[in-house]
Protein backbone atom coordinates (compact mmCIF):
# COMPACT_ATOMS: atom_id res chain seq x y z
CA UNK A 1 0.00 0.00 0.00
CA UNK A 2 1.27 3.59 -0.98
CA UNK A 3 2.42 5.60 1.86
CA UNK A 4 1.60 3.06 4.42
CA UNK A 5 5.13 4.29 6.07
CA UNK A 6 4.39 7.67 5.53
CA UNK A 7 6.27 9.35 8.93
CA UNK A 8 7.26 6.25 10.21
CA UNK A 9 10.77 5.82 11.01
CA UNK A 10 13.02 2.45 10.31
CA UNK A 11 16.24 0.84 11.08
CA UNK A 12 17.31 -1.57 8.33
CA UNK A 13 19.97 -3.59 9.56
CA UNK A 14 22.60 -5.35 6.46
CA UNK A 15 21.12 -3.01 3.89
CA UNK A 16 23.82 -3.06 1.63
CA UNK A 17 22.77 -5.63 0.12
CA UNK A 18 19.71 -9.15 -0.44
CA UNK A 19 16.86 -8.48 1.25
CA UNK A 20 18.14 -5.81 3.49
CA UNK A 21 18.95 -3.83 0.15
CA UNK A 22 15.14 -4.65 -0.88
CA UNK A 23 13.22 -3.87 2.65
CA UNK A 24 14.57 -0.21 2.43
CA UNK A 25 14.00 0.14 -0.88
CA UNK A 26 10.22 -0.98 -0.32
CA UNK A 27 9.93 0.81 2.83
CA UNK A 28 11.21 3.71 1.19
CA UNK A 29 8.85 3.32 -1.59
CA UNK A 30 5.98 3.52 0.89
CA UNK A 31 6.91 6.25 2.54
CA UNK A 32 9.42 5.27 5.65
CA UNK A 33 12.38 7.35 5.86
CA UNK A 34 15.37 4.54 7.16
CA UNK A 35 18.59 4.44 8.53
CA UNK A 36 19.98 2.16 6.71
CA UNK A 37 22.90 -0.10 8.36
CA UNK A 38 25.81 -2.33 7.43
CA UNK A 39 29.44 -3.41 8.07
CA UNK A 40 30.67 -2.50 4.18
CA UNK A 41 30.71 0.71 3.12
CA UNK A 42 29.02 0.28 -0.38
CA UNK A 43 25.33 1.10 2.79
CA UNK A 44 26.64 4.47 1.41
CA UNK A 45 25.07 3.97 -2.33
CA UNK A 46 21.58 3.85 -0.80
CA UNK A 47 21.96 7.66 0.55
CA UNK A 48 18.97 9.50 -0.95
CA UNK A 49 16.64 11.94 0.20
CA UNK A 50 14.92 9.81 3.25
CA UNK A 51 17.76 7.06 3.49
CA UNK A 52 20.79 7.24 5.86
CA UNK A 53 23.34 5.07 5.75
CA UNK A 54 25.00 4.01 8.93
CA UNK A 55 28.33 2.22 8.27
CA UNK A 56 28.82 -0.42 11.04
CA UNK A 57 29.19 -3.93 12.75
CA UNK A 58 26.34 -5.35 14.23
CA UNK A 59 27.76 -7.15 16.63
CA UNK A 60 29.11 -3.93 18.52
CA UNK A 61 27.03 -1.87 20.92
CA UNK A 62 28.25 1.49 19.44
CA UNK A 63 26.76 0.12 16.28
CA UNK A 64 22.96 -0.16 17.55
CA UNK A 65 23.39 3.17 20.16
CA UNK A 66 24.92 4.78 17.50
CA UNK A 67 22.19 3.99 14.63
CA UNK A 68 19.15 4.80 16.93
CA UNK A 69 20.74 8.20 17.70
CA UNK A 70 21.48 9.05 13.73
CA UNK A 71 17.93 8.01 13.27
CA UNK A 72 16.39 10.27 16.22
CA UNK A 73 18.51 13.07 14.94
CA UNK A 74 17.88 12.55 11.84
CA UNK A 75 14.13 11.61 11.54
CA UNK A 76 12.98 11.06 15.26
CA UNK A 77 12.24 8.15 16.87
CA UNK A 78 12.43 5.15 15.46
CA UNK A 79 9.02 2.79 14.87
CA UNK A 80 11.05 -0.27 13.06
CA UNK A 81 13.69 -2.46 13.32
CA UNK A 82 14.34 -4.99 10.96
CA UNK A 83 17.13 -7.13 12.10
CA UNK A 84 18.16 -8.55 8.86
CA UNK A 85 22.27 -8.70 9.04
CA UNK A 86 23.33 -12.33 9.01
CA UNK A 87 26.15 -14.90 7.78
CA UNK A 88 26.52 -18.09 7.00
CA UNK A 89 29.30 -20.59 7.57
CA UNK A 90 28.87 -24.25 5.93
CA UNK A 91 31.41 -26.42 7.86
CA UNK A 92 31.13 -29.48 9.67
CA UNK A 93 30.87 -28.90 13.50
CA UNK A 94 34.29 -30.91 13.84
CA UNK A 95 36.04 -28.42 11.34
CA UNK A 96 34.88 -25.57 12.43
CA UNK A 97 37.13 -22.75 15.21
CA UNK A 98 36.04 -21.21 17.58
CA UNK A 99 36.12 -17.66 16.02
CA UNK A 100 33.63 -19.07 13.16
CA UNK A 101 31.03 -20.34 15.44
CA UNK A 102 31.14 -17.32 17.61
CA UNK A 103 31.32 -15.05 14.94
CA UNK A 104 28.00 -16.64 13.48
CA UNK A 105 26.46 -16.35 16.24
CA UNK A 106 27.49 -12.92 17.18
CA UNK A 107 26.16 -11.53 13.92
CA UNK A 108 23.18 -13.58 13.69
CA UNK A 109 21.98 -13.61 16.87
CA UNK A 110 23.13 -10.77 19.42
CA UNK A 111 23.28 -8.45 16.85
CA UNK A 112 19.52 -8.77 16.55
CA UNK A 113 19.61 -8.40 20.84
CA UNK A 114 21.51 -5.57 20.82
CA UNK A 115 18.79 -3.54 18.10
CA UNK A 116 16.20 -4.76 19.70
CA UNK A 117 17.84 -3.69 22.96
CA UNK A 118 18.46 -0.11 22.30
CA UNK A 119 15.38 0.08 19.97
CA UNK A 120 13.41 -0.96 23.26
CA UNK A 121 14.84 1.96 25.19
CA UNK A 122 12.78 4.37 22.55
CA UNK A 123 9.56 2.52 21.44
CA UNK A 124 8.55 2.09 25.09
CA UNK A 125 7.92 5.10 26.28
CA UNK A 126 6.77 5.69 23.32
CA UNK A 127 4.51 2.42 23.89
CA UNK A 128 4.30 1.90 19.73
CA UNK A 129 7.07 0.26 18.16
CA UNK A 130 7.70 -2.84 15.43
CA UNK A 131 10.99 -5.16 15.26
CA UNK A 132 11.08 -8.02 12.62
CA UNK A 133 13.96 -10.33 12.79
CA UNK A 134 15.20 -12.07 9.89
CA UNK A 135 15.15 -15.70 10.59
CA UNK A 136 15.35 -18.62 8.32
CA UNK A 137 13.79 -22.19 7.41
CA UNK A 138 16.89 -22.97 9.50
CA UNK A 139 15.30 -21.75 12.58
CA UNK A 140 13.63 -25.09 12.97
CA UNK A 141 14.84 -27.40 10.29
CA UNK A 142 18.83 -28.45 9.74
CA UNK A 143 20.84 -30.17 7.66
CA UNK A 144 24.91 -30.78 8.10
CA UNK A 145 27.22 -28.13 7.46
CA UNK A 146 24.93 -25.56 9.26
CA UNK A 147 25.25 -26.24 13.14
CA UNK A 148 26.44 -22.72 13.90
CA UNK A 149 23.90 -21.04 11.41
CA UNK A 150 20.97 -23.34 12.60
CA UNK A 151 22.21 -22.82 16.31
CA UNK A 152 21.99 -18.63 15.75
CA UNK A 153 18.77 -18.83 13.95
CA UNK A 154 16.97 -21.15 16.26
CA UNK A 155 18.50 -18.51 18.91
CA UNK A 156 16.96 -15.72 16.77
CA UNK A 157 13.22 -17.65 17.15
CA UNK A 158 13.55 -17.93 20.56
CA UNK A 159 14.63 -14.54 20.93
CA UNK A 160 11.50 -13.36 18.98
CA UNK A 161 9.13 -15.15 21.00
CA UNK A 162 10.43 -14.27 24.25
CA UNK A 163 11.06 -10.71 23.79
CA UNK A 164 7.83 -10.43 21.90
CA UNK A 165 6.72 -11.29 25.84
CA UNK A 166 7.90 -8.38 27.22
CA UNK A 167 7.24 -5.74 24.30
CA UNK A 168 3.70 -6.30 23.75
CA UNK A 169 2.48 -4.76 27.10
CA UNK A 170 4.37 -1.17 25.69
CA UNK A 171 2.58 -1.74 22.62
CA UNK A 172 5.69 -3.12 20.65
CA UNK A 173 5.77 -6.43 18.66
CA UNK A 174 8.15 -8.24 18.04
CA UNK A 175 8.08 -10.94 15.38
CA UNK A 176 10.15 -13.16 12.87
CA UNK A 177 9.86 -14.15 9.14
CA UNK A 178 11.13 -17.92 7.86
CA UNK A 179 13.28 -16.82 4.76
CA UNK A 180 13.61 -19.58 1.99
CA UNK A 181 16.30 -19.41 -0.36
CA UNK A 182 16.69 -16.14 -1.53
CA UNK A 183 19.49 -15.55 -4.75
CA UNK A 184 21.86 -13.28 -2.86
CA UNK A 185 25.59 -13.19 -2.11
CA UNK A 186 25.37 -14.25 1.46
CA UNK A 187 27.28 -18.18 0.29
CA UNK A 188 30.02 -15.93 -1.15
CA UNK A 189 32.53 -16.18 1.95
CA UNK A 190 31.97 -20.19 1.16
CA UNK A 191 32.88 -19.61 -1.84
CA UNK A 192 29.55 -20.04 -3.37
CA UNK A 193 27.45 -18.09 -5.28
CA UNK A 194 23.72 -16.75 -6.06
CA UNK A 195 23.64 -19.86 -8.43
CA UNK A 196 23.53 -22.00 -5.59
CA UNK A 197 20.85 -20.98 -3.70
CA UNK A 198 18.80 -20.48 -7.46
CA UNK A 199 19.86 -23.97 -7.53
CA UNK A 200 19.17 -25.24 -4.17
CA UNK A 201 15.41 -22.99 -4.04
CA UNK A 202 14.88 -25.44 -7.28
CA UNK A 203 14.25 -27.97 -5.03
CA UNK A 204 11.60 -26.60 -3.03
CA UNK A 205 7.65 -27.29 -2.97
CA UNK A 206 7.58 -24.16 -5.49
CA UNK A 207 10.75 -25.30 -7.69
CA UNK A 208 12.22 -21.63 -7.08
CA UNK A 209 14.44 -19.24 -5.07
CA UNK A 210 13.17 -16.33 -3.92
CA UNK A 211 13.32 -12.82 -4.96
CA UNK A 212 14.67 -10.43 -2.37
CA UNK A 213 11.85 -8.57 -2.45
CA UNK A 214 9.28 -11.81 -1.98
CA UNK A 215 10.86 -11.46 1.78
CA UNK A 216 10.72 -7.30 1.59
CA UNK A 217 7.18 -7.67 1.40
CA UNK A 218 6.32 -10.54 4.26
CA UNK A 219 9.01 -8.22 6.60
CA UNK A 220 6.78 -4.65 5.63
CA UNK A 221 3.75 -6.57 6.07
CA UNK A 222 4.87 -7.50 9.90
CA UNK A 223 6.14 -4.10 10.53
CA UNK A 224 2.51 -2.45 9.52
CA UNK A 225 -0.39 -2.18 11.54
CA UNK A 226 -1.99 -4.55 9.14
CA UNK A 227 -0.38 -7.39 11.11
CA UNK A 228 -1.56 -5.86 14.63
CA UNK A 229 -2.34 -9.03 16.09
CA UNK A 230 0.92 -10.61 15.60
CA UNK A 231 2.92 -10.84 18.35
CA UNK A 232 5.96 -13.69 18.79
CA UNK A 233 5.32 -15.07 15.69
CA UNK A 234 8.05 -16.78 13.02
CA UNK A 235 5.99 -16.51 9.66
CA UNK A 236 7.71 -18.75 6.88
CA UNK A 237 8.06 -17.68 3.94
CA UNK A 238 10.32 -20.67 2.35
CA UNK A 239 8.16 -21.66 -1.28
CA UNK A 240 6.68 -24.96 1.21
CA UNK A 241 10.46 -25.97 1.58
CA UNK A 242 9.36 -26.05 5.58
CA UNK A 243 6.45 -28.52 4.99
CA UNK A 244 7.72 -31.05 2.39
P1 LIG B 1 23.47 -10.76 2.02
O1 LIG B 1 24.83 -11.28 2.28
O2 LIG B 1 23.15 -10.21 0.68
O3 LIG B 1 23.08 -9.65 3.09
C1 LIG B 1 23.54 -9.66 4.40
C2 LIG B 1 23.95 -8.25 4.75
O4 LIG B 1 24.35 -8.21 6.12
C3 LIG B 1 25.13 -7.75 3.92
O5 LIG B 1 24.82 -6.46 3.44
C4 LIG B 1 26.27 -7.70 4.92
O6 LIG B 1 27.18 -6.65 4.66
C5 LIG B 1 25.53 -7.45 6.21
N1 LIG B 1 26.27 -7.89 7.37
C6 LIG B 1 26.85 -9.10 7.57
N2 LIG B 1 27.46 -9.12 8.75
C7 LIG B 1 27.28 -7.90 9.31
C8 LIG B 1 27.70 -7.30 10.51
N3 LIG B 1 28.46 -7.97 11.41
N4 LIG B 1 27.33 -6.02 10.76
C9 LIG B 1 26.59 -5.33 9.87
N5 LIG B 1 26.18 -5.84 8.71
C10 LIG B 1 26.53 -7.11 8.43
O7 LIG B 1 22.48 -11.95 2.39
P2 LIG B 1 20.89 -12.08 2.48
O8 LIG B 1 20.59 -13.41 1.90
O9 LIG B 1 20.19 -10.89 1.98
O10 LIG B 1 20.70 -12.23 4.06
C11 LIG B 1 19.88 -11.41 4.84
C12 LIG B 1 19.26 -12.23 5.95
O11 LIG B 1 18.42 -13.23 5.37
C13 LIG B 1 20.27 -12.98 6.82
O12 LIG B 1 19.90 -12.86 8.18
C14 LIG B 1 20.13 -14.41 6.35
O13 LIG B 1 20.47 -15.34 7.35
C15 LIG B 1 18.66 -14.46 6.01
N6 LIG B 1 18.33 -15.57 5.12
C16 LIG B 1 18.81 -15.63 3.86
C17 LIG B 1 18.50 -16.71 3.07
C18 LIG B 1 19.00 -16.84 1.64
O14 LIG B 1 18.78 -17.88 1.03
N7 LIG B 1 19.63 -15.83 1.08
C19 LIG B 1 17.71 -17.75 3.57
C20 LIG B 1 17.24 -17.66 4.87
C21 LIG B 1 17.55 -16.56 5.63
Amino acid sequence: PVGEFEEKVAIVTGAASGIGKATVELLHERGARIVAVSRGANVETLAAPGIVPFVGDVTEEATSKGAIATAIREFGKPDIVVNNAGIIINKRVIDMTLDEWNNVLAVNATGAFLFSREAMKVMTPAKSGAIVNVGSYACFQAFPTIAAYAASKGALAQLTRALSLEAIGHGIRVNAVGSGDVATNILSASGDSEEALRQHGEKSPIRRAAEPREMAEVIAFLASPRASYMVGAVVMADGGMSVA
